[in-house]
């Protein structure tokens, strides 16, 4: 079977989005620039708000990105050189980079074989008289499986952070991604669900003494002009990016549900295929921050698609404990046997609000054209 038509199809196109608020985004930025509000202006706290309501938590904190989102949450919670925070082997860098930033040792649990979260049946066995904190990560925007997580932590004494950070809007048991925990980071990196222009991040919680710390600690420990209670950082977040996140949270929504439509008619397409498609658990709703499909053959796969057309992307290709990076950690490999065997079995294919049907279609065609189901 040859395919009837040959489009592009990138992985991402924000220049869709872009198009759709061409006039609104500019005067949000205009207005910005016109008052040289660059710094904790208005639309900051504005923004704040709005996002607060969103998620349905009485504070959200906007800081310079996700990353530093998680290492102020740390950070607030003093965790520090010689804690021990439990987190997952198949997540972006960055979590395990956030717990790093404050000095602490990220401890690593393999994933669930369906969900490709963390596996929290492997979670009490990496707890230690060190351990401080679970950061769970709500990978490709579906929550991890937060109520035993939740049972453990209560249990052992130990913080819940969630890393959110794909997964603005998805849902577990009717609760919120980001409100189920002690705290949680959002990063507002461009191609994320909520996206900015440039670096942005925000911490969402209910806890209104940790908020208060936060605040200091991401505005270089400042409280009034001049006046800094302690010694702090600066992770603010720019005002030109609040402005344009204002804008667009407004069509967040909207643009969740149209992913959610979309990953639903990949998946009934790839139906009794033999391609492993994204596996939904029980409860949770996704915002589907990426589309994951598993083969035999995805090097050869993402070639085919390539010169059809079809941009992939692999999330992620090395493991954390195999990074040079984390060395130090001391892993092999073997030491987290699913989160390597689908790390060479994983493509993301192209995923947005705006995807077409006939898009997802061609894709869809294109890989039951040339991918080898596993086994
Ligand atoms: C994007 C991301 C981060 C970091 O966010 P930045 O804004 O890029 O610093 C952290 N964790 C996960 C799971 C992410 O996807």
């Amino acid at each position: 079977m040859a395919l009837k038509e040959n489009l592009q199809v990138p992985f991402v196109d924000l220049k869709i989005q872009y198009r759709s608020l061409e006039t609104e985004i500019n005067k949000a930025l205009a207005n910005v620039i016109q008052n040289t509000a660059f710094i904790m202006g208005p639309d900051v706290q504005a923004f704040e708000t709005e996002f607060a309501g969103f998620c349905g938590v009485e504070h959200a904190i906007g800081v310079g990105s996700g990353t530093a989102a998680l290492e102020l949450i740390l950070r607030a919670y003093d965790i520090g050189p010689r804690d021990e925070v439990i987190t997952v082997a198949n997540t972006f860098i960055a979590t395990a980079v956030a717990v790093s930033g404050v000095g602490a040792t990220p401890v690593l649990v393999d994933i669930d074989p369906e969900t490709y979260n963390i596996d929290v049946s492997k979670i009490e066995a990496a707890i230690t008289d060190k351990t401080k904190a679970i950061m769970p990560v709500h990978l490709y925007g579906q929550p991890a499986d937060m109520d035993p997580i939740l049972a453990i932590a209560k249990e052992h004494d130990l913080v819940v952070i969630e890393d959110a950070c794909q997964a603005h809007g998805a849902t577990y048991k009717d609760r919120i991604a980001g409100t189920m925990s002690h705290a949680a980071g959002f990063s507002f990196y461009p191609g994320k669900n909520l996206g900015a222009y440039g670096d942005a991040g925000g911490i969402v919680t209910n806890d209104g003494e940790l908020a208060d710390k936060i605040r200091l600690l991401r505005n270089i420990g400042q409280s009034v002009k001049y006046h800094h209670d302690i010694v702090g950082f600066n992770h603010r977040m720019d005002t030109l990016q609040a402005a344009v996140l204002r804008v667009k949270l407004r069509h967040l929504a909207g643009w969740n549900n149209a992913r959610r439509k979309n990953a639903a008619l990949y998946t009934e397409l790839f139906s009794d295929s033999g391609i492993i498609p994204p596996f939904q658990a029980e409860g949770t709703d996704s915002v589907w921050h990426l589309y994951v499909i598993r083969v035999k053959n995805r090097e050869a796969l993402q070639q085919q698609l390539s010169d059809h057309g079809v941009s992939t992307v692999i999330h992620y290709p090395i493991p954390i404990h195999l990074q040079p990076a984390y060395a130090h950690l001391g892993h092999k490999q073997g030491d987290f046997p699913l989160t390597e065997l689908y790390a060479d079995q994983i493509v993301s294919l192209p995923m947005f609000a705006e995807l077409t049907e006939q898009q997802i279609r061609y894709v869809a065609d294109a890989v039951l054209e040339f991918a080898e189901p596993i086994s």
